[in-house]
């Protein structure tokens, strides 16, 4: 099943975040895909705020993975864009993440394609200059 929302704001790609978080289910992995600069990380604010955590999300760029415990399910967020070795993944428990009762979210999960799980819902996020600046067209696909 695949699905495009066009967003013209960052409002709308927050609010878009906030709605899949909400719907989200214990266990559901979710990668996010996108150049630098896309919204990765505006859609991962709203995604946080969707599960009512309160805090600031930031990057967890020296970490690979950052643990939310105060909202409605436990959130991970994975940011593996600096990973050299994929067994790093195993070194920070990945999988006892992605088969725990959290949600969790990778961004770059291109980059550790071969150890995703066999279904996670694919959230790519990309530009299109030809239809203004803000414009961004964000697919969501069930794998
Ligand atoms: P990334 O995490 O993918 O590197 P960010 O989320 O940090 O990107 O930055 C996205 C930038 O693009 C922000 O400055 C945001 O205000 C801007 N922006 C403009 N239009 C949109 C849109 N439709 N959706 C998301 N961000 C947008
Ligand atoms: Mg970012």
């Amino acid at each position: 099943m695949t699905k495009i929302i066009e967003t013209n704001s960052p409002e709308e790609t927050e609010a878009l975040g906030i709605k899949l978080a909400e719907q989200s289910v214990p266990g559901q992995v979710f990668t996010l895909i996108g150049d630098l600069g896309v919204g990765k990380t505006v859609f991962t604010q709203g995604f946080a705020k969707g599960l009512q955590i309160d805090e600031p999300i930031c990057s967890p760029t020296f970490t690979i993975v950052q643990v939310y415990d105060t909202g409605r399910l436990p959130f991970y967020h994975f940011d593996v864009y600096r990973i050299g070795d994929i067994e790093e993944m195993d070194e920070i428990g990945y999988e006892d993440y992605i088969y725990g009762d959290g949600v969790s979210l990778i961004e770059w999960a291109n980059l550790i394609e071969d150890i995703l799980p066999e279904s996670y819902t694919r959230v790519t996020i990309e530009k299109n200059l030809e239809k203004g600046f803000d414009y961004r067209k964000i697919t969501i696909e069930s794998i």
